[in-house]
């Protein structure tokens, strides 16, 4: 991408959010402090979750909600092709192994029919999964309904990804209240809907499984003595009962969440009037726009267009280059994971995966992020017009 380029996803921080993170410097606690939990509040106060733990990433809380349950060798976990690799590695992590299934031609999420049809063969074969994980991409939320009643059917548990999801609804109610989920996990990355720089938070309704990654979080130690083999030795105790992990998110991060929680409600409406103005934009081109279920709010983290390839001269990578060189820093979400070569080691094929073999071959995530102007909107719609010349 050159220089002065406008990029496909952009933090938006203000002077109260700046002010927040330097009152933590001048404080006693950089971290493990008190803006842990107050961010923590404001999540759950926003999205209806009774648990909320704080992480130091997304990925960090795929891991350890995993951990929570129970997912380790000799278990499956099915997640979708077009994420991002994060969603599927968190199942190796653990020693267990990955599968995918084939995403909605329309929604780009989890194909609630592709997921019931490979249930019942996986029951005939004794393979079923102990874990699926549907990702909201995009902001738009899967078809929790379904999914969750195939959870009962089958017997697995399951972890909303929505890395890209914060601030939107399923069917009126917040994604992350787990209505239909055991544990939602949310990305604060700067391109994603509000940021802390790196960090993430799983969020779940159940007090086992918030213990549980509570204490994965920080090394597997407890202060709590109800949780402790014997009395305390004295006042410094602690025990390690499991095996955790330094995943803390420091409080400069957590008050920087925090702050930006003020202004979620005003991002994603801001995200909302961009996509309408871009649709009335790119109503004359040869581009599939987001289809947006009616179930779902969508948090739009990503503006994903599909080229109609038929109706173009240009070839897909062709469009592609042509809006980098004219300074649009478009991107592709997501390459589908199990042509990554890692995964393509454990025997997938692209084929395997045919839906999101074509959603790959004509995607393109135009910018998206709330301090794009319309002007800016113009800009790149305009390059996207020359370059489908
Ligand atoms: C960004 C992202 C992650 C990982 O988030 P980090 O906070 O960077 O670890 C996981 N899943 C999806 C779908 C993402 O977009």
């Amino acid at each position: 991408m050159t220089i002065g380029a406008i990029p496909y996803g952009r933090q938006s921080i203000s002077d109260a959010d700046i002010q927040a993170v330097v009152s933590v410097l001048y404080s006693d606690f950089l971290t493990q402090g008190p803006a842990i939990p107050s961010f923590e509040q404001a999540v759950i106060a926003h999205c209806g979750a009774r648990h909320a733990l704080a992480v130091n990433s997304a990925t960090s809380a795929l891991h350890i909600a995993c951990l929570s349950l129970g997912l380790g060798p000799g278990d499956w976990l099915w997640t979708s092709p077009i994420t991002f690799v994060a969603s599927a590695n968190c199942a190796l992590y653990c020693g267990a192994r990955v599968d995918f299934v084939d995403i909605d031609p329309r929604t780009y999420n989890l194909c609630p029919e592709a997921l019931e049809r490979k249930l019942l063969k996986a029951q005939r074969e004794n393979r079923l999964p102990k874990v699926v994980i549907p990702v909201h991409l995009c902001g738009q939320p899967c078809d929790m309904v379904r999914i969750h009643a195939l959870g009962q059917r089958f017997g697995f548990r399951i972890i909303e990804d929505a890395s890209h999801a914060i601030g939107g609804k399923y069917q009126g109610e917040p994604i992350g209240n787990c209505r239909y989920s055991d544990i939602t996990v949310f990305s604060f990355h700067p391109v994603k809907i509000i940021t802390t720089a790196e960090g993430g938070m799983a969020v779940t309704n159940a007090p086992d499984l918030a213990n549980a990654m509570s204490l994965l979080r920080s090394h597997g130690i407890t202060r709590d003595v109800e949780q402790m083999t014997h009395t305390p030795d004295g006042p410094w105790y602690y025990q390690q009962i499991a095996l955790g992990f330094n995943y803390r998110m420091t409080d400069m991060q957590a008050a920087l969440g925090a702050s930006q929680m003020s202004r979620l409600g005003e991002f994603v409406a801001k995200r909302h009037t961009i996509a309408e103005h871009y649709e009335r934009l790119m109503a004359d081109l040869p581009v599939t726009l987001p289809w947006q279920h009616p179930d779902g709010y969508s948090g739009l983290h990503l503006y994903v267009i599909r080229l109609q390839t038929e109706r173009i001269t240009r070839t897909h990578p062709g469009v592609f280059e042509s809006l980098r060189k004219q300074g649009i820093g478009v991107n592709l979400h997501y390459i589908p994971v199990h042509t990554q070569p890692y995964y393509a080691r454990m025997g997938f094929c692209p084929e395997d995966f045919p839906q999101a073999m074509q959603y790959y071959a004509q995607a393109i995530s135009l910018p998206m992020y709330p301090d794009l102007t319309e002007a800016m909107q113009e800009q790149v719609v305009g390059a996207l017009a020359e370059a489908l010349q």
